[in-house]
């Protein structure tokens, strides 16, 4: 059946850490660009953990992309011949990127935008519930719970620091399902509890 489709959307990508966010995010970039399309792709400039400058997957596929220190910045340096803008780490990136993403959705053009879906205590992680909210359409990936092998849908923080924002190697973090993971004050309580 022939469904009549305009062009211009937002797809959102999420998970936890480890769950294949970025992988998807550069296959469907990939695939963009063998369909001739001219594709933009943004990450977040505080999100250095692999590469200044690119889109890292942890299984060490790359696509380039550029950082921005914010919306003002990823505003001014958007292609206004771009096609598909692709957006990684979305959790890190501010508010203005809604009406950003709406003005370019409304033009046409295809945003992908990929980011954790909650933070390490498991709690809803920056503007992610407004980009769920507001997508056409919704990837949500799981890892491998990295205590039992069960699907995982959370983040688990394996060193004691605050805030919600710990840029960190993958050591710092591993996937868990949601009956292994642990939310900080809970664990404090069981190391105080010597179980
Ligand atoms: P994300 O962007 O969601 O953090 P990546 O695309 O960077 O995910 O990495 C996904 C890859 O990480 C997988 O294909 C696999 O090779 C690797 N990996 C490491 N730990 C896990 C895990 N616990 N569950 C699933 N994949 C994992
Ligand atoms: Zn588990």
């Amino acid at each position: 059946m022939f469904v009549h489709q305009r062009q211009g959307s937002l797809e959102v990508i999420c998970g936890p850490m480890f769950s294949g966010k970025s992988e998807e995010l550069i296959r469907r970039i990939k695939r963009a660009i063998i369909a001739k399309q001219k594709v933009q792709a943004f990450k977040p400039a505080l999100d250095d953990r692999y590469d200044l400058s690119a889109i890292a997957s942890h299984s060490e596929q790359k696509h380039g992309a550029i950082p921005v220190k914010d919306m003002v910045e990823l505003a001014r340096l958007l292609d206004p011949e771009a096609e598909v803008v692709a957006l990684d780490e979305v959790q890190f990136m501010d508010e203005g990127l809604i009406a950003i993403i709406e003005d370019l959705a409304n033009r046409g053009v295809r945003v992908i935008a990929g980011g954790l879906d909650q933070d390490s205590n498991g709690e809803p992680f920056g503007i992610m519930p407004l980009l769920l909210a507001k997508a056409e359409y919704v990837t949500k990936l799981q890892a491998i719970c990295m205590v039992c092998g069960a699907q995982a849908g959370r983040t688990q923080r394996l060193v004691h620091t605050g805030g919600q924002v710990l840029v960190g190697a993958a050591e710092a973090y591993e996937a868990r399902c949601r009956h292994c993971h642990e939310v900080p004050h809970a664990m404090g309580r069981r190391l105080l509890e010597g179980d």
